[in-house]
């Protein structure tokens, strides 16, 4: 099996934290796509003939565009791709499927949501959306320079349920400057009398060249508090646990059988071909990497010039990104894996460093597979690289 990512590279406006590539102005929507459509037929063989269960919409915001546009992007792919003829079903059983049984997911902004707009969407395959709340507080919206307000977050998942659609995430940030424990414990609150099956959230990270860098450069907010941040992901864990949720990934939370299936197959090694700008891709052989750039993306496919970037992974990177992403997850790092399917026998070494965070209560290990404790979850990153092999 194998997903298909689609950058849309617009949003009505940049939030201050952000460093995704996407523009304001979306003078070039149009030629985007035309070059989009193009890139598909394209690349459609870097998936080796793969069949295709996944279609995720990201970016940017994806629901800048009518959904009958998207649509036909969702039509291409599936004219070009091949059907898949078993997928996992939701409830983890295998099925029989048809195209329409793939998980097809839109990115949505909650301001996007509007009668006319699900009127729309009922005429598309999307059975799946991500909708980025962030926070249900406006004076945190306003802050994040979010384009809309906490009222429209909960209206635009109460009507998408009320239009049918049940199989939501949505999207929350921890760890503003300008929040506190009080308002996080009532973010989760609302979360969770929502009712949606999946919950992403993430601490706020200070990237490079945003704005939000610069204020706090600049001593125009206060900076992220790391103690903060771990308190409030620790009230994560444990309000999400209490409410019935599982940490399936370290960022992503989902009452059981309802793992968002695109993302899992990201961190279980399952190739995956992205399309637009800076989008991503991988084939368990080679990743390769889309140009940064709207303009030359657009170009390059309109004179078939390369937009794309592409680096053969040794046994090593292989390994090392095995490590870091599988620890990351419920399923855990498994020495059985690494030995059959990555071909590495280095079980001794692993035990050898990882001996250390055992010790320390950050790993634990159940027949020849590692997993975070709760505690290790705050340190993820580090315990990862200190099991890479170099
Ligand atoms: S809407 Fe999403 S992609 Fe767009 S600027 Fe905000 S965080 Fe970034």
């Amino acid at each position: 099996m194998a997903g298909i990512y689609i950058h849309i590279p617009f949003c009505r406006r940049k939030c201050h934290y952000c460093n995704f590539f996407s523009l304001a102005s979306q003078k070039l929507k149009e030629p985007f796509l035309t070059a989009l459509k193009k890139e598909i037929g394209q690349t459609r063989d870097y998936l080796c003939g793969e069949p295709v269960n996944t279609i995720y919409f990201g970016g940017g915001t994806p629901s800048l565009y009518n959904p009958l546009v998207l649509q036909e992007i969702i039509d291409l792919i599936s004219l070009v791709t091949p059907p898949a003829t078993r997928v996992t079903s939701f409830s983890g059983e295998a099925e029989i499927n048809q195209d329409v049984n793939r998980e097809i997911t839109l990115e949505i902004n909650p301001d996007d949501i509007t009668p006319a707009y699900i009127g729309r969407l009922k005429q598309t395959s999307f059975n799946r959306f991500s909708i980025g709340i962030q926070s249900f507080f406006d004076e945190d919206l306003i802050w994040l320079n979010r384009s809309h307000s906490a009222d429209q977050a909960i209206q635009s998942v109460r009507m998408l349920q009320e239009a049918g659609y049940e199989n939501l995430s949505i999207d929350l940030i921890y760890g503003i400057p300008s929040s506190s424990h009080e308002k996080w414990q009532k973010n989760l609150e609302t979360a969770f009398s929502l009712d949606v099956p999946h919950i992403s959230a993430y601490a706020l990270t200070v990237e490079a060249k945003t704005p939000l860098a610069w204020m706090i450069g600049q001593h125009k907010s206060a900076t992220v508090n790391d103690e903060m941040q771990a308190d409030q992901f620790n009230m994560l864990m444990n309000k999400t646990k209490e409410h019935g949720y599982l940490q399936y990934e370290i960022s992503n939370f989902c009452k059981p059988g309802r793992h968002a299936i695109h993302n899992t197959n990201y961190w279980q090694g399952v190739p995956y071909l992205g399309l637009g700008p800076s989008a991503h891709s991988f084939n368990r052989s080679s990743r390769r990497w889309n140009i940064s750039s709207l303009s030359k993306y657009i170009d390059g496919l309109n004179k078939g010039e390369p937009i794309t970037d592409e680096e053969l992974l040794t046994s090593v990177q292989k390994y090392n990104e095995y490590v870091m992403t599988s620890l990351r997850t419920m399923w855990g790092c498994n020495l059985e894996k690494i030995n059959d399917e990555l071909r590495m026998t280095n079980d001794d070494l692993i035990r050898k460093h990882a001996s250390l965070f055992v010790k320390q209560g950050m790993l634990t290990e159940n027949s020849g597979v590692f997993f975070l404790t709760d505690k290790g979850k705050l340190f993820a990153d580090r315990i990862a690289s200190e099991l890479f092999i170099t």
